[in-house]
């Protein structure tokens, strides 16, 4: 296989191509994609061209390190689980991860680890330690739906790599996050103004729309997270909203968000929906 086979003739491609036969692997990769599968198979690609035994091309889809990649049965590629049935993976499996790290691969001329499940700031932070002095000869591989949800520094210590269909959904994605990102700014603040123009610019269409309630509900619920649990290392949007509203506000706001995707999902009007949701947004956050 190669990156070009699995992903098509596209400039993520032709770059991931380059680099694994050329054994210039960044430290930590991310592939970005809405298609999860997709992602993963991204991810195994890498992990056999970072162990593949011959020279070349890579991987050659043949030698031992190879097979094994593919098999997933390598003792040397590890997955991180999100353990207890947690929707995130949390700090313990990470320092978990960085403590084997430091073990001396078993067969390989490395390691490499995957990190497929969304993980908590916390455990993020815990990440970022080790993405900024990587053992040799170690790998990371992390996939994400959308980046954005990662924190900053940890994209800044990782190359990202958009692929399937995330490269056209961009722009909607940008102006959908755009507006969510105006609406959390607006929601603690008694300003009337920017909360109006921000649903305001919901009007426009339904998908755009769609993805913004995805990602307000994402907002809340990560400032739920801070409240409630006490995890750190948010965007200060969100700890702008955990610091100055209460618990029960921001429980009322992500059931706003629910009840506006309900709404979204019966086809409701855009007019009203955008309405519906400034009123109970404002009334929600007292
Ligand atoms: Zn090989």
């Amino acid at each position: 296989m190669s990156f070009t086979k699995l992903l098509g003739e596209c400039e993520a491609a032709f770059q991931l191509d380059t680099l694994c036969s050329g054994r210039r692997l960044p430290h930590a990769v991310i592939f970005e994609s809405r298609d999860a599968e997709l992602a993963r198979k991204a991810a195994v690609e890498l992990a056999a061209a970072f162990l593949c035994e011959n020279e070349g091309k890579r991987p050659c889809g043949v030698c031992k390190a190879c097979k094994k990649v593919f098999e997933g049965v390598h003792p040397d590629v590890y997955t991180v689980e999100t353990t207890g049935g947690k929707q995130a993976t949390g700090v313990g499996e990470i320092r978990e991860m960085i403590s084997d790290c430091y073990i001396k691969p078993n067969e390989g001329s490395g390691k490499v680890y995957f990190i497929f499940d969304k993980m908590t700031p916390e455990a993020q932070n815990a990440l970022l330690k080790i993405l900024e002095e990587p053992p040799q000869f170690t790998q990371f591989v992390i996939t994400a739906e959308k980046s954005t949800l990662l924190l900053k520094t940890v994209l800044s210590r990782s190359v990202l790599f958009k692929i399937g269909d995330n490269g056209e959904r961009d722009k909607l994605y940008d102006e959908a996050y755009d507006v969510a990102l105006e609406i959390a700014r607006a929601v603690p603040e008694n300003i009337e103004l920017p909360l109006l123009a921000a649903t305001g610019r919901l009007i426009k269409s339904r998908e755009l729309t769609q993805q913004t309630l995805e990602i307000l509900a994402e907002f809340f619920s990560q400032a739920l997270e801070e409240k409630f649990l006490g995890e750190s290392g948010f965007e200060p949007h969100i700890t702008n909203m955990t610091r100055i509203m209460r618990r029960s506000s921001i429980v009322k706001l992500y059931d706003v968000v629910m009840k506006a995707q309900e709404m979204l999902s019966h086809n409701c009007n855009m007019n009203v929906l955008a309405t519906w949701l400034c009123a109970n947004i404002r009334e929600s956050r007292h």
